[in-house]
């Protein structure tokens, strides 16, 4: 029955390894945990050999003492190493070493073979001598604490951070202590044993002022707590607010940037009814209600217009879950505003700039107007509308070459009003130019597409008749003829119609045997000299008469 409590007690030390391992605590934390444990094992075991008359005991408790130096040595060193940063120092093969030694030590302490690392004095182990297992033990433990203080040094010296150097100049008081109460303790109490009397709790001393200086250290620079300071800071100065609510939907935590808009406090209870906006938004807020209160396993975010507050406010509200059971909520809170005005800004810009954009379209629809009618005004003539000299003989060059090239037969007829001085002079030059005009229109009657009419002069004018044959040129003339003619010109403001004949010069060109070596525009002026000369002699034939040029 009396291990019943020895079982207890190694289940609930099980126990203690399995949260130890498992919670989330920094390994800083651990390795600390692990060698404070070890610091308080020395000193027990010093008490637990003077407790006992069996020897057996008391052997036992010195071995695990000794162990525990091992330990302490060990988590010393891990501790160290943790502290500067300099976990290199521990790649595989170094601690390798470091492990294999501490166990062959160990090792040797279980055993004591031939009781070479402890004998018993006047029959039990509250005096002892020591044997060569021992100084090897001695000598494992100062090489630990001498790699120690070599790191510690090197940190020292490093470029490291400010904080890591002074952390570890107080780790250095608190290793020198222990190292120089363990050294005095083994000195008197071990080597000087048979000349005094043995001096208790050296080492045991020296391990509670060195832990005095980890404490010390530990709480001035607030080690441990650097990971829980950041979150808080961060959460703190976030601009975000945040809200923790616990399952009962009870506040948890309010960061800085919320509780002054917030009329809540750790403990409250929170109503989430409590955040529906007035108006505008609220249809989207009760969908949002209808997701936190019906699904709170399930994320979900709103924007509302708070118009008290004059802002919008994105709201997110997202579970908390530990092993598929939730065990709160997060809430959190961001000021929408500012996006909203840049977008409706852009927006703005947006409507700015279409219809600037629409007023240039229509410059540009203004300007294009203009350029075609200055392209027009530059080819056509402003009083009868047909084209001008200017584009004629520009348009005949280009033509003449194609029609000899591809031996196409076209005519050309110059057309002067019989007597016009006489119109003008009776009547006066506005009805001259309605006169014009009039005869104008009937000749474009009997135009094609692609035949051309221009004013060459005062009132004389070519017609260009491509693809045209002698015989149909002739024809044409002659309908053109009649029906100027017949034309009577009605003018408001004299009583009767006037009527007038003209005269034509025609050149018709069928024939492409001989070979046109001159330029296009000697060409050109070769036929209109030969048109020319064709209706001077129609007006000397005495008028209202066509007579063909004979090339
Ligand atoms: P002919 O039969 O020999 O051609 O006799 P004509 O009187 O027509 O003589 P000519 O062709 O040499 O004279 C042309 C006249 O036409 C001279 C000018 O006063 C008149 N004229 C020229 N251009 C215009 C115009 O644009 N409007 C008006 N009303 N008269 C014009
Ligand atoms: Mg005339
Ligand atoms: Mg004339």
């Amino acid at each position: 029955m009396t291990w019943i409590d020895l079982l207890l007690f190694f289940v609930l030390f099980v126990l203690f390894i399995y949260i130890f391992a498992s919670v989330r605590i920094t390994s800083l934390h651990k390795a600390y945990l692990v060698f404070h444990f070890t610091m308080m094992l020395w000193p027990f075991c010093q008490f637990a050999i003077k407790m006992t008359d069996d020897p057996g005991v008391q052997l036992f408790y010195v071995k695990l003492a000794f162990i525990d130096s091992v330990l302490l040595a060990i988590g010393w060193l891990l501790f160290t190493i943790l502290l500067t940063s300099t976990s290199h120092h521990l790649r595989k093969k170094n601690a390798l070493i470091l492990y294999t030694l501490a166990a062959l030590i160990i090792l040797g302490v279980i055993v004591n073979p031939n009781e070479s690392f402890v004998l018993p004095m006047h029959g039990g182990y509250i005096e002892r001598t020591y044997g060569p297992i021992f100084w090897l033990l001695i000598i494992y433990l100062t090489s630990v604490v001498a790699i120690s203080l070599h790191i510690i040094y090197s940190a020292l010296v490093s470029n490291t951070t400010q904080r890591i150097k002074k952390q570890v100049a107080h780790v250095l008081k608190g290793v020198l202590v222990l190292a120089a109460f363990v050294l005095l303790d083994v000195f008197l109490n071990v080597v000087l044993f048979k000349s005094q009397p043995v001096i208790p709790g050296m080492t045991s001393l020296g391990i509670l002022i060195s832990a005095i200086f980890f404490v010390i250290a530990i709480h001035r620079d607030k080690i441990f707590d650097l990971v829980t300071i950041a979150h808080q800071d961060i959460i703190d100065t976030i601009t975000q607010g945040i809200l923790v609510l616990d399952d009962n939907e009870t506040v948890v935590e309010i960061n800085r940037s919320l509780s002054p808009k917030i009329n809540l406090q750790i403990g409250d209870h929170f109503d989430v009814s409590t955040l529906t906006p007035m108006e505008q938004t609220v249809s989207a807020f009760r969908l949002f209600l209808h997701t936190y209160l019906n699904q709170p396993m399930e994320r979900t975010e709103v924007e509302v217009f708070y118009t008290s507050l004059h802002a919008y406010i994105n709201i997110t509200a997202a579970p908390i879950v530990v092993g598929e059971i939730m065990v709160g909520r997060i809430l959190t809170f961001q000021d929408r505003s500012e996006l909203h005005r840049l977008i409706a800004e852009t927006n703005h810009q947006n409507e700015i700039l279409q219809e600037r954009n629409l007023a240039l379209i229509e410059i540009q629809n203004e300007l294009s107007q203009t350029n075609q009618k200055l392209k027009r005004m530059a080819i056509t003539d402003s009083l009868t509308g047909c084209y001008n000299r200017h584009y004629l003989t520009q348009h005949l060059e280009h033509e003449i070459i194609e029609n000899m090239k591809f031996k196409q037969p076209f005519a050309i007829i110059l057309l002067d009003i019989d007597f016009f001085k006489t119109v003008n002079d009776n009547y006066g030059h506005l009805v001259g130019d309605v006169v014009i005009c009039s005869t104008v229109e009937v000749i474009k009657q009997s135009l094609r597409e692609t035949d051309i009419l221009a004013r060459y002069g005062g009132e004389e004018f070519i017609v260009y008749l491509p693809n045209t044959n002698h015989t149909q040129a002739n024809r044409w003339a002659e309908h053109i003829k009649f029906m100027i003619e017949a034309n009577k010109v009605h003018v408001d403001d004299i009583a009767h119609s006037v009527s007038i004949t003209v005269s034509m010069g025609l050149l018709s060109i069928n024939n492409f045997a001989e070979q046109y070596t001159e330029s296009p525009t000697n060409q050109l002026s070769d036929l209109f000299e030969s048109v020319d000369k064709a209706l001077y002699q129609a007006k000397n034939a005495g008028r209202n008469q066509i007579v063909e040029s004979i090339r």
